[in-house]
């Protein structure tokens, strides 16, 4: 062989050691250093927050954007968040949970299982008459995704081996919506995502019916992330925030939404509490990712 050749040789042989040993290292830093992702989707009026496990198990906390009057809205905001998974490296949704059947928190489903099978399908206790609902409920049947109807208490392991465990806090089991002080919004499932030391409160659409309920019921509700509940609305009680006290509050609402949100009472509550507080439609999606311990967070 000539020298040239086998120098060529040898530089392959190198280089292909090198990316091997980088692989290595890589693994073995997951492997010691599992992380959890949090993206907090800028969908504009709406929800959209996906958990992905250090397993590489998914959970997708709602998926919905509010249409003003303008078709077609869902297919573009679906078109600007599905590269946003893909960069989580996202092939299927392990779980799906909505946490209330009103549009903004479902309407981009049916178009993100057409994308991504999905194992299972955790249902809110509210129910909805309108066809979109009806739909998604279909889509989970035809998909042979099997639903569970949320309930008190319950808890799902996403990542049991690295403790990503999820347990519900509400509704309290019998209510009916619409029925006496529960509306749809109060009704909301309300999840606490625990991995470490670290935790997140998905609160829905709660408004102070649920949030009093919440506060009565003696949970722990401190977090270090606070999904504020009903888009940073007005309906948000100083009394839960300061039960939360979460350091990042991330407030899902559109720029310029024909409802005000979010409130500036509320705005100004968590920062009285000291908290960073993340408007998706001024900043634009969010992504946490944490050990369990520290966090770090990137505006995408
Ligand atoms: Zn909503």
């Amino acid at each position: 062989m000539a020298e040239r050749t086998k120098k060529t040789v040898r530089q392959i042989v190198l280089v292909a050691l090198a990316f091997v040993a980088i692989k290595c290292v890589v693994e073995v830093y997951h492997e010691f250093n599992p992380t959890t992702s949090l993206l907090f989707a800028d969908v504009g009026q709406g929800r959209c927050i996906l958990v992905v496990a250090p397993n590489g198990k998914t959970l997708l906390v709602d998926a919905g954007t509010q249409i003003y009057g303008q078709e077609g809205r869902e297919k573009e905001t679906a078109q600007r968040i599905l590269p946003l998974f893909a960069r989580l490296g996202v092939r299927r949704l392990d779980v799906i949970l909505v946490t209330h059947p009103d549009k903004d928190h479902y309407n981009l489903v049916p178009i993100l299982t057409k994308e991504f099978p999905a194992s299972l399908f955790w249902s809110p206790i509210g129910e909805n008459s309108e066809i979109e609902w009806q739909s998604v409920k279909a889509a989970m049947t035809n998909s042979r995704t099997e639903t569970v109807v949320v309930q008190l208490g319950q808890r799902l392991w996403l990542d049991a081996r690295n403790g990503v465990s999820f347990e519900v806090l509400a509704p309290p089991a019998g209510i009916v919506p619409k029925v006496s002080e529960w509306s749809p919004n109060d009704a909301s499932t309300v999840l606490k995502l625990r991995f470490g030391e670290f935790s997140v409160l998905f609160a829905g659409d709660v408004g102070e019916a649920g949030q009093r309920w919440l506060l009565n019921s003696g949970v722990d509700l401190r977090a270090t992330i606070l999904d504020v509940p009903h888009h940073g609305s007005k309906h948000n009680l100083e009394t839960f925030l300061r039960a939360v006290r979460p350091k990042i509050a991330v407030i899902s609402a559109g720029r310029q939404n024909p409802f005000g949100h979010p409130a500036p009472s509320t705005v100004e509550a968590l920062e009285r509490l000291g908290a960073i507080v993340w408007v998706t439609g001024e900043q634009g999606s969010l992504l946490i990712r944490t050990d369990g311990r520290n966090f770090n967070l990137t505006g995408l």
